[in-house]
């Protein structure tokens, strides 16, 4: 796949180019994401009722690839995707249906072994568990 146009399937909520893939369901010790059959873009009014919980917690939002300046991606791919893919279990044994799969860094990068463990990503989670908080570490750059 190009890179352009390529989306980061866990992006901060004020990206440019924002959109809501998915909510969080589940629970906080094991999170669950739905994904919404078509991208909604955010809007201001979505973030006032949410009140003092980050939009990061409770929807899965996808922007444009940031590709250098963010801290995951190390000069050729996304790494915080090649950690979740080594380090945490599979959550979900089929491709759930997803908006933006045809231009996804992960699915693009690694496939269905991404989605498979995509729905427990929570971009905004104060309840990770411990794999899921390593894999989320950045590489050390040098
Ligand atoms: S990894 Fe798979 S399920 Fe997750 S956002 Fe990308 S295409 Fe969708």
């Amino acid at each position: 796949m190009s890179t352009q146009g390529a989306m980061c399937p866990s992006a901060p909520w004020q990206s440019e180019g924002a959109q809501i893939i998915g909510i969080v369901g589940g629970s906080a010790d094991a999170p669950e994401v739905t994904y919404l059959k078509e991208a909604v873009s955010p809007t201001a009014e979505l973030v006032e009722r949410l009140g003092d919980v980050a939009p990061e917690e409770v929807f899965r939002v996808a922007a444009p690839c940031a590709k250098s300046s963010c801290m995951h991606h190390d000069g050729h791919h996304c790494s915080l995707v090649t950690r979740i893919v080594e380090a945490v279990p599979v959550v979900f044994d089929r491709l759930a249906p997803c908006a933006i799969r045809a231009t996804c860094v992960w699915w693009a990068q690694e496939g269905r072994e991404a989605c498979k463990r995509c729905p427990q990503v929570v971009t905004h989670n104060h309840r990770a568990n411990e794999l899921m908080t390593q894999a989320a570490q950045p590489p050390v750059r040098t």
